[in-house]
């Protein structure tokens, strides 16, 4: 039996209003797995939870077992991410990753990779140079932890070790197929350039973001690179992450006044 009352940590990646003043808060915990809570009161002014509850939070919060839905009795804000909230770009970006934490984790089984990875990723997107890379490299990691690395190596119908050139992905197989295989009866395909699959290789091998930032990559291998991570994670979520259209439109919007793209 689950005891009434239990302790975790974890990070806000959800939240939306439940009656009144209550908010129902999707956290990705240490321990625990992503859980739903309820916070009481959360949306009235004077709430002791209000501040703690806020999407991007990192909290350390107690809850008790409710017959549905666990319910919030303390939280300490342990990280904010508060200097997100200043930058639009990288403030969307942040939302993204959480969209995709919601979608690879499941409630109640544990996923500490995947905490650690999130953390890691925030506490460097506050000032990282290439914010674009950090978010390809966190899903990369993020489908390699979910069991979905895509093959990248190795022709996925044949196994042969795929020659240095450019090649095609198929979607519904999760990997590149050889020029000599062919796609039969794939039905998506998306072509992904050796600029490219050179940027996609050094994402899936370098598990630390550490040596990426000063990484330089053209805008031709960008547009491939989100191209083929992007429709991957669709196929794989089956749905489409609302917040993706976000992040591109505030690209476009940050990039369209300076002219500094790329
Ligand atoms: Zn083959």
């Amino acid at each position: 039996m689950r005891s009434r009352t239990y302790s975790t940590e974890g990070l806000v990646i959800r939240q939306y209003p439940l009656g009144e003043a209550d908010r129902i808060v999707t956290l990705l915990t240490r321990d625990l797995g992503k859980i739903r809570v309820v916070a009481k009161g959360v949306r009235r002014p004077k709430s002791k939870l209000g501040g703690q509850m806020e999407l991007l939070s990192q909290v350390a919060l107690t809850a008790s077992v409710g017959r549905d839905l666990d319910v919030v009795n303390e939280a300490q804000t342990v990280n904010r991410h508060q200097n997100l909230s200043q930058r639009l770009d990288r403030l969307s970006h942040a939302i993204y990753l959480c969209e995709l934490l919601d979608g690879f984790t499941t409630e109640h089984s544990s996923n500490y990779p995947a905490y650690r990875l999130a953390l890691d990723t925030l506490s460097r997107m506050d000032d990282v140079a290439n914010p674009w890379l950090l978010v390809r490299h966190f899903e990369m990691r993020l489908l390699d932890e979910s069991g979905f690395n895509p093959e990248l190596t190795q022709c996925v119908e044949c196994g042969a070790m795929l020659e240095p050139q450019d090649h095609r992905f198929n979607v519904s197989a999760g990997g590149v197929s050889c020029p000599s295989c062919g796609f039969g009866e794939a039905t998506a395909v998306v072509p992904v350039q050796l600029n490219a699959m050179k940027v996609l290789r050094l994402l899936q091998r370098e598990r630390s973001f550490d040596r990426l930032d000063g990484v330089r990559i053209s805008k031709a291998a960008r547009y491939d690179v989100e191209r083929l991570l992007t429709t991957h994670i669709r196929y794989i979520l089956e749905r489409e992450l609302r917040s993706a259209d976000f992040v591109r439109k505030v690209s476009q919007l940050a990039e369209s006044p300076s002219g500094q793209a790329g």
